[in-house]
């Protein structure tokens, strides 16, 4: 198998030759035929997290067919196409597990952190934790519903009932869910970096019914927002963005120090709260029902050996949606 493989901190992923694998019990190895590149990718990059395996092969948007099966795997069968999330891995046996909230999991494994993961032609993971995928869709558009439409669908699960919906960041993950959230019958104001015109156009385009900078002001207060950028200040600015008893929800895995600010932003029974990782029941909700909502994956195309680049452009910001590896 072929990978690109990140042997330190900030030193650019390296295009390097690797045994094959073979999936050890419980395990399945899947071809990847596409992979989706997220900001934790660029967390992973950078050494903002702490423990990661090292050497890592990033990447968990993985959308690739089971060529190999370990001892008693159930439930899977060879050829079938599969999803291979963020979460790798869970204990099953902390207070965490055993009260279905597996993604909070004392001992788990992420999937690109803590695991081998998909910027490669190949990968190993745990049969119980990936997700058949049907034949309905083409792989390069699912790949980034894996994680940035997943943890979405999990932060938009904890916004509550809001119908007016505010999303900082307009990024893979605030596009789908800004286009999940419509589905569902809600409002989106969308804000984006001060004076990104691009990018707020693009949001309109998505249907969106407002579109601005994170420094103005919505014409209605927000019942809920979500954060996908990884900008502390942006906590603030949001509280003082929602009404009363509403609600600020941080989905980013990393995310700048955020500044203090007076009391009365959070008082009124506004909640200020964050979004962990996924279950699998988080999973199989969402990619259940992504068929039917019609959301259009605006996606980029990058040929694996260009890892380096994709995670740059994304840095940069230099494309709308999300970026997709293709081995
Ligand atoms: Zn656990
Ligand atoms: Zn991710």
């Amino acid at each position: 198998m072929k990978a690109m493989v990140l042997s330190q901190p900030r030193t650019p992923l390296v295009w390097t030759e690797l045994p094959d694998r073979e999936p050890g019990p419980g395990e399945v190895r899947v071809k990847v035929l596409a992979c989706g590149v997220c900001r934790t990718d660029l967390h992973v990059f950078d050494g903002d997290l702490p423990d990661s395996k090292s050497p890592i092969i990033p990447g968990h948007e993985v959308v690739g067919r089971i060529d190999a099966m370990g001892a008693g795997v159930s439930g899977l069968s060879l050829g079938e196409r599969v999803g291979v999330p963020w979460l790798g891995h869970t204990c099953g046996v902390c207070p965490y597990c055993r009260a279905q909230r597996e993604n909070l999991c004392d001992a788990p494994l992420f999937t690109g952190y803590t695991r081998d993961g998909g910027f490669a032609t190949a990968v190993i993971a745990d049969a119980r934790f990936a997700f058949p995928l049907g034949e309905t869709g083409s792989d390069v558009p699912l790949a980034p519903l894996l994680c940035a439409g997943l943890i979405g669908w999990r932060s938009l699960k904890i916004a509550g009932e809001a119908q007016r919906l505010g999303l900082y960041g307009f990024g893979a993950a605030g596009h789908i869910v800004a286009q999940v959230a419509k589905w569902q019958g809600r409002e989106v104001y969308a804000f984006t970096r001060p004076g990104d015109r691009d990018k707020q156009a693009f949001a309109r385009s998505l249907g969106v019914t407002w579109a601005g900078g994170s420094d103005e002001t919505p014409p209605q207060p927000l019942d809920a927002a979500i954060i996908y950028a990884t900008v502390g200040d942006l906590v603030p600015t949001a509280l003082r963005a929602v009404r009363k008893g509403g609600r600020v929800v941080c989905a980013g895995i990393h995310m700048s120090d955020i500044p203090s600010f007076p009391y009365s932003l959070l008082w009124e029974e506004r909640a200020l709260v964050s979004v962990a990782n996924l279950t699998r029941q988080d999973g199989i909700d969402f990619l259940s029902q992504v068929p039917k909502m019609g959301i259009e994956v605006k996606t980029t195309t990058y040929p694996l050996q260009r890892a380096n680049e994709a995670l740059a452009d994304l840095r940069a910001g230099r494309f709308d949606g999300a970026a997709v590896l293709i081995p």
